[in-house]
């Protein structure tokens, strides 16, 4: 049985990109696949007064359940309602349930007919032409039904669960007036120098700070910008946009883990980025950084603890706190739906 978005509190993405690009802002896309970690975006994201996106990869889908993790974004909604409704907040926060890199019209149609506001479809990988073709398919399928539509121009590299790539290609600004005007697409993410997963830039293309830290490439904001010229006023995406945050990585680290040289994108080039026309701003590998860091370091305080909720609690409460800050300092999408609380 089918069912819509409208019905169970969700909201597409079309007025919070407005917002988001009035307000010189990005909305944060966070992925999920467990209770922890959806409770820890809701809550961040309801008492910082911010949009969210949650989305769910194929990945996610085949590790959780597809019809699970729908029901637990509706009971996301609700939690976050009664949030409000406690604090008698006078404005509700929009949340959309968003598909993450979408390959086929098959899968984009399922997740809609499943109650999804919002779908990427990644054509990618695809030669030019077909990107187009498929793009604009699913758009056709999901425009009367009020679903927005994601799509992708040029190639991160990195890997992140299904998706993967050897090489990036970066997005090339003449292509997009073309692929935005025939796909009809309602937001587009480029590429620009992020990329998926822990280890987004080798050693040699970067260099060491005092620590030893590897400081990696800056982002294209030559490309970013003539992007923007191309297509004003138009909402851009990133994906690929975790920043390795380098305390957790030295907790994995002195707690028996081993993430060698991981590094990811300066918050400080990812706050530029969501001044400008970048509207969704989406952040995994973060998240499974601090949670993987604050489980590593209770195994180890407290060996003997057995209970889960002893270690994913923790985890879940760094989660929070992780969110809130970065909805804070770096997508700058904190308090535009009423006072924090
Ligand atoms: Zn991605």
């Amino acid at each position: 049985m089918s069912v819509s978005y409208k019905n169970i509190g969700l909201a597409n993405t079309n007025d919070m990109f407005r917002r988001a690009f009035a307000g010189r802002y990005a909305v944060p896309a966070y992925n999920f696949n467990n209770m922890e970690q959806l409770q820890a975006i809701i809550t961040a994201c309801a008492e910082s007064r911010s949009p969210v996106i949650l989305q769910i990869s194929s990945g996610a889908r085949k590790y959780a359940n597809q019809t699970l993790l729908r029901y637990m974004a509706e009971g996301a909604v609700r939690m976050a309602r009664e949030m409000e409704k406690a604090k008698g907040a006078d404005q509700a926060i929009p949340i959309t349930l968003h598909l993450d890199h979408g390959d086929t019209f098959e899968l984009a149609k399922s997740c809609i007919e499943n109650g999804f506001s919002s779908v990427m479809i990644d054509g990618s990988h695809l030669p030019y032409e077909e990107n187009i073709a498929l793009t604009r398919q699913v758009v056709e399928y999901a425009r009367p039904l009020g679903v927005s539509v994601e799509g992708e121009l040029g190639r991160l590299a990195g890997i992140e669960d299904d998706v993967k790539a050897e090489q990036s290609s970066y997005t090339q600004p003449e292509q997009v007036v073309d692929f935005v005007r025939r796909s009809t697409v309602d937001s587009l993410a480029i590429s620009i120098g992020t990329s998926h997963g822990a280890y987004k830039f080798k050693p040699e293309q970067c260099t060491r700070d005092a620590r030893g830290i590897l400081v990696p490439p800056p982002l294209r904001f030559d490309i970013l910008a003539e992007v923007e010229k191309q297509i004003p006023g138009f909402p851009i995406v990133l994906h690929g946009a975790s920043s390795v945050i380098q305390d957790a990585v030295a907790t994995i680290n002195k707690y028996g883990g081993k993430m060698k040289d991981a590094i990811g994108v300066p918050e400080d080039q990812l706050r530029q980025a969501a001044r400008s026309a970048v509207c969704k701003i989406n952040i995994d590998t973060d998240g499974r950084m601090v949670m993987t860091a604050t489980i590593r370091q209770v195994f180890a305080e407290q060996p003997g603890e057995f209970d889960p909720r002893k270690y994913l609690g923790p985890a879940r409460t760094a989660l929070i706190e992780m969110y809130k800050r970065k909805n804070r300092e770096v997508l700058g999408s904190a308090g535009r739906y009423g006072q924090e609380f």
